[in-house]
């Protein structure tokens, strides 16, 4: 844990990572949170959860996957990027951010490094939040178009955002255990909200992740299994035969956005189309 330092909105001190429980904007966990150690206890914890901000407090403290906690944790005290040094740094999981009432559910790969893994927001921070909340701003979604930091003003409405990794993986490629280990996750935040009708894949893991919560639930998924592409949707059907449609969109990393793979339009589209 490092020396504590001024959050960029709020200025309040925080050591990094964050204890939780200690006044970070937008922190859904108390001292007391239960802490998953095991991928046992997040499958028990996950199920037990009776509510959404249960669930993403319990998320945001999870100690299950040895490797990504080093490495967000390194991250957050010896490996700041020089340009946020002398900030806090969140160093842990990112919790579901938006609307607890959506109808539509955004799901993207993992935190990044310096992006939520340092704001403790997901897509916040970042160059592809930027991309994203730009988008989700001009499509009605959001009450602003930037998301710089938690506790800046940021709202969305009709819309969630989460991960099917929640934390901060080397590379951003977490190996197949993490996946599986924090996939309870997903699923428990899927059980918790039966209005949700549509799911939108940010990338591929995305994809893979909203399709394996999904089959785990005992919702019909369509044989083979659908592949990844931008524009692409399914239809799941939940055991009580309420369908939710999944639709594909190219992941909004630089890697994307900067070549033009993913334009501003082409995100604005597929954003649109999420609305019954
Ligand atoms: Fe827990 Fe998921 Fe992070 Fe693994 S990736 S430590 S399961 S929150």
């Amino acid at each position: 844990m490092t020396d504590p330092a001024p959050h960029p909105v709020t200025g309040e001190f925080f050591a990094s990572p964050v204890p939780p429980g200690t006044g970070w904007p937008g922190d859904p966990a108390s001292p007391g949170t239960p802490v998953a150690r095991s991928p046992a206890r997040v499958r028990a914890l996950a199920s037990s959860a009776a509510s959404l901000d249960e669930l993403q407090a319990r998320v945001s403290v999870c100690r299950a996957c040895p490797r990504l906690v080093r490495w967000r944790e390194s991250v957050a005290t010896a490996g700041r990027r020089a340009s946020f040094a002398d900030q806090p740094y969140w160093g842990r999981p990112g919790p579901a951010f938006g609307d607890p009432d959506a109808a539509i559910l955004l799901v993207g790969l993992a935190p990044a490094a310096n992006g939520t893994n340092r704001t403790g927001r997901m897509f916040t921070g970042d160059a592809s939040g930027d991309f994203l909340y730009a988008a989700l701003h001009r499509t009605g979604y959001a009450n602003q178009p930037t998301s710089v930091a938690a506790g800046d003003g940021l709202e969305l409405t009709g819309v969630r955002i989460l991960a099917t990794v929640r934390c901060a993986p080397p590379e951003n490629k977490p190996t197949a255990q993490e996946k599986a280990t924090c996939l309870p996750w997903l699923r428990r935040d899927l059980e918790l909200s039966p209005q949700v009708h549509t799911m939108m894949a940010i990338g591929a893991i995305g994809w893979g992740g909203a399709l394996s919560a999904a089959a785990a639930l005992g919702w019909q998924v369509p044989r083979p299994t659908p592949k990844f592409a931008h524009g692409a949707q399914v239809i799941l059907e939940r055991p009580d035969g309420q369908p939710v449609r999944l639709v594909g969109c190219y992941h909004v990393s630089p890697h994307n956005t900067f070549t033009g793979r993913l334009t501003p339009e082409m995100l604005d589209e597929v954003l649109l189309s999420l609305r019954r």
